[in-house]
């Protein structure tokens, strides 16, 4: 099979548009697509300083690039926020990875971990009998020291490496679970608010498949492995559902995508959030009510 833009071997198959591409053509796309994404909702302005949450894995360091390629032209400044949970046998070559690509890109860095932040390491929280759902409390935990993180760097803006099938997953999950306002507050760019640093994602339209594609061919150095905690999870299931109608329907995935973005429209205009958020009262944090959840799953993980 051929490239459908030139005479080359194809090397990719876009199935939700028809198009298949040759290694330079694929790599061209995708390229343009992250930029028009930066563009089109107007990421950054000249000046910012963005930290990217690099874990190491594929995402991010196709996301750390992107934005480091196009850094001297934007004026922007970008740093990076790594996240150490004290997962044995899985963090510590992540983040290797993201030190080694910190370093060859010239990149300064900070590395957060949740036993100076939490009190314990994810390992160790997850020895306690009565916790159990360890994505419930990483991701907390994860939010938040990003955000601290990239405070503590001077950022103005927080990138992460979020593709369509994150978003897709996300916005399936907060529709069974009614969460409206968390998907009014998601999206490509996350609104300015007082007290948080906006977030945006550049990959958030390209398919998990490609972004490990284009990492591949690229020659990124990237880290593998798949959390071991994530085999519990209910977004696993979700993901190997959504996978299967893509795989009947393709285009599915952006279905999901596009219809979240149609109703943050509506949302935005009815204004759901109003009046619900709060400080905490330990932290002082933005919160829906009177403690935040990292707080309150600190409190958890560190109860006697
Ligand atoms: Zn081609
Ligand atoms: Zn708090």
């Amino acid at each position: 099979m051929n490239c459908d833009k030139c005479q080359n071997p194809a090397v990719a198959h876009l199935r939700y548009s028809d198009i298949r591409l040759c290694k330079n053509h694929f790599i061209g796309l995708t390229t343009d697509r992250i930029r028009k994404t930066i563009n089109k909702n107007k990421f950054f302005e000249r000046g910012d300083r963005v930290a990217v949450a690099v874990s190491g894995g594929k995402d991010s360091i196709v996301t750390l690039r992107a934005l480091h390629d196009i850094s001297n032209k934007r004026g922007l400044e970008i740093v990076g926020v790594t996240i150490d949970e004290g997962i044995v046998g899985y963090r510590p070559e992540s983040i290797e990875i993201a030190e080694k690509t910190y370093k060859e890109l010239g990149v300064d860095y900070t590395i957060l971990t949740y036993k100076d932040r939490v009190g314990k390491s994810l390992d160790k929280i997850m020895e306690r009998p009565d916790i159990s759902r360890a994505c419930e409390y990483c991701g907390v935990f994860r939010r938040r020291l990003i955000e601290d993180g990239a405070r503590e760097m001077g950022a103005d803006k927080i990138a992460t490496g979020h593709n369509l099938d994150d978003e897709a997953q996300s916005i399936f999950m907060n529709y069974t679970r009614s969460e409206f306002p968390r998907i009014a507050r998601s999206g490509p760019k996350t609104a300015n608010k007082e007290g948080f640093i906006p977030r945006v994602k550049p990959l958030c339209n390209i398919p998990e498949k490609e972004v490990g594609l284009y990492a591949i061919l690229k020659g990124y150095e990237i880290h593998e492995d798949e959390c071991p905690n994530v085999a519990n999870a209910f977004r696993l299931n979700i993901r190997d559902h959504l996978n299967l109608i893509e795989d009947k329907y393709p285009g599915f995935k952006f279905g999901i995508y596009n219809s979240a973005e149609n109703l943050r429209s509506i949302l935005a205009d009815i204004n759901i959030e109003k009046n619900t958020l709060k400080k905490c009262e330990k932290c002082g944090q933005n919160t829906s009510g009177k403690i935040c959840k990292f707080c309150e799953l600190k409190a958890n993980a560190n109860k006697e």
